[in-house]
């Protein structure tokens, strides 16, 4: 017998409203940017994703680059759909993007309609799929004009390629711009989606103002900061893992002695918790509820279990978050 869904899977999760919209997402989010690539083992995708969904992960997050090779997440993804998930599509959120380079010439990245009528059209039968739930915009484009991009993203809506439009990658003023016109067309602008962790802060200066002002919901990414913010690099760099594989992301000179140090104090601290690193990075992200998920990836089942756990405790201490503050500041 093929896949069934645990009868249980919304038993624990927590959904929280994407700002004024209609939208609920899981407090955990699942990324495929790393791990489900055509370079990755097509069993172990189809058991993270089955895991997931049994814990009442709804939401998929896909780019059109994410690989590699460029696409074949979104090819991954499809062929596990259209195998398991399928009676299932009006339970999950998926979501896509286009903006980072995906082909040559002029027109395969940054912000024109062209680039990204094109770009969404080659990932929905990448996908197999007639629609997206969230098209994003992946980084603003300074040389396309803003009305140009965010029209774009209206029609796909009344197209029907796409529920939603969000945006990534774009700065407070840019957002509020984007917003406003997007807001003009009819089609609000959903969800933003920033990095954010204990050790990158950017939004809370100035972008958390005006998505609150503006209606729109958060779903930060790296909130592991790459798998730095858990017990991963604690005992060496394996192979299995980012720093240790073939990723330009996230290397061995990343990861330091002075990093190592920071991150080993507040796994004694996550300790004292009651909590794993993994567990109180994603607690903060969400402490306060002004973040609406935090998008994880993973490369094993056993994390993604390990970040619904989480929700078991989000709240902090006033003591506790002064001392996160002095241990990455020290
Ligand atoms: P994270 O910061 O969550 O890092 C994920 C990595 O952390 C995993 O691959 C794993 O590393 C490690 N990890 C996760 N859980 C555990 C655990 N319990 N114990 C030990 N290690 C753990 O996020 P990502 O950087 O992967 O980004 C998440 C998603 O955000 C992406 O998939 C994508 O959807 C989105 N994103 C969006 C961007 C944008 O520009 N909009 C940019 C980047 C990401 P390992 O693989 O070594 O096991």
């Amino acid at each position: 017998m093929g896949y069934q869904a645990a009868t249980e899977r919304y038993d624990t999760m927590l959904y929280n409203r994407s700002g004024k919209s209609g939208l609920k997402l899981p407090a955990i989010s699942l990324g495929l940017w790393h791990n489900f690539g055509g370079i990755n083992v097509l069993e172990n995708d189809r058991a993270m994703l089955h895991r997931a969904f049994d814990l009442g992960i709804t939401h998929f997050d896909l780019a059109n680059n994410y690989g590699p090779p460029a696409g074949s997440a979104e090819e991954t993804f499809g062929q596990i759909m259209k195998k398991d998930l399928l009676a299932y599509r009006d339970e999950m959120i998926i979501s896509t993007k286009a903006g980072y380079y995906m082909w040559p010439g002029p027109y395969g990245e940054w912000g024109s309609k062209k680039n990204l009528i094109a770009s969404l059209d080659q990932s929905l039968k990448r996908l197999q799929m007639d629609y997206v739930d969230i098209y994003y915009h992946h980084r603003p484009d300074p040389n396309t004009p803003l009305e140009e991009t965010m029209a774009a993203l209206d029609l796909i809506v009344r197209q029907g390629k796409a529920l939603y439009v969000g945006l990534s990658n774009y700065k407070p003023a840019e957002t509020r711009d984007a917003s406003k016109i997007l807001k003009r067309l009819g089609t609000p602008c959903l969800i933003h989606q920033p990095n954010y962790s204990m050790m990158s802060r950017w939004i809370e200066d100035g972008l958390q103002d005006v998505l609150e002002e503006e209606g729109i919901g958060s779903i930060v990414f790296s909130p592991l900061q790459g798998g730095i913010l858990t017990d991963r690099y604690l005992n060496g760099i394996t192979a299995d893992s980012r720093a240790g594989g073939p990723s330009h992301f996230l290397n061995p000179d990343q990861i330091t002695e002075e990093k190592l140090n920071k991150v080993k104090q507040l796994n004694q601290m996550a300790a004292d918790r009651g909590q794993k690193l993994s567990q109180m990075a994603l607690a903060w992200v969400l402490r306060g509820g002004k973040v609406t998920s935090a998008l994880i990836g993973a490369s094993k089942v056993s994390q993604i279990e390990d970040a619904v756990n989480s929700l078991k405790k989000l709240s902090f201490t006033e003591e506790e978050l002064s001392r996160i503050d002095t241990i990455l500041n020290g």
